[in-house]
């Protein structure tokens, strides 16, 4: 599952120089079994299996033998995932990422094995690998020279606690819709000024609850003031 995301583009690019490495752990290795059975019933009953304690615990131990790193639990209970977790992630030396399957893992290994807990939305996956490679996109782009422009994730939408402001690109008249004069106009103040504005109208109008913790200075006030009173 994860080969063919991790070789494209800027992942792999990122691995290929050096900047990122990415192992992928196969959970049937730390079993001791003839069969190499990973899951089993759930105590109490129930429907479907459950992960096995032993092979992830196994697992953990062999990647950490040298020096710790943090165990990532991917689940839909666990802490949603922001551009601002995300960051704090990126910054981390080494990252194990733990996927479930079925009815999920054994509630010890969450319990004792685990530091934090990551869910990538309130709806429910088949297993954990998509919401870890979502993770590991997610992370790999924030570190530092994995892609060539780095402004180009400060301005990211949820990176300053705002949606980004909408953008164009060549051609200037497609199909009779025209770009904004501003970004025409060479003056960088004024396209500056008119981003903001945009990008203050937009998460006003699609996502209000970010503007409750961005930072706002007393310009963006009076402008989202303006907006507010131009949208009532
Ligand atoms: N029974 C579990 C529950 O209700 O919490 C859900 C198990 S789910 C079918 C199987 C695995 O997929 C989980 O152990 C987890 O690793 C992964 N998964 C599913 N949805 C997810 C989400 N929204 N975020 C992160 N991981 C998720």
């Amino acid at each position: 599952m994860f080969s063919s995301p991790f070789k494209e583009s800027i992942i792999k690019r990122a691995v290929e120089r050096g900047i990122v490495k990415i192992n992928i752990y196969d959970l049937r290795n730390f079993t001791h079994d003839r069969h190499k059975v990973t899951d089993d019933y759930p105590y109490g009953g129930g429907a479907g299996m459950m992960m096995k304690p032993e092979p992830l615990a196994e697992a953990i131990e062999e990647i950490n033998r040298e020096s710790k790193s943090r165990v990532i639990l991917m689940t839909p209970q666990g802490d949603r995932l922001t551009q601002s977790r995300v960051k704090k992630m990126s910054q981390e030396n080494r990252l194990t990422i733990l996927c479930g399957r079925y009815e999920g893992i054994d509630e010890r290994i969450r319990a004792h094995f685990v530091d934090d807990e990551i869910s990538i939305g309130d709806y429910i996956l088949t297993g954990g690998e998509i919401p870890a490679m979502v993770l590991v996109d997610a992370i790999v782009r924030l570190i530092p020279g994995v892609l060539g422009d780095e402004a180009s994730t400060e301005e990211d939408s949820f990176s300053y606690g705002l949606l980004e402001y909408p953008q164009y690109t060549r051609p200037e008249n497609f199909r009779g819709f025209k770009i904004p004069d501003v970004l025409l106009s060479g003056n960088h103040e004024k396209i500056r000024r008119w981003r903001r504005k945009e990008s203050l109208k937009r998460t006003y109008n699609r996502r209000p609850d970010l503007l409750e913790k961005a930072e706002l200075s007393d310009d963006d006030k009076k402008i989202l003031e303006e907006i507010r009173r131009y949208e009532e």
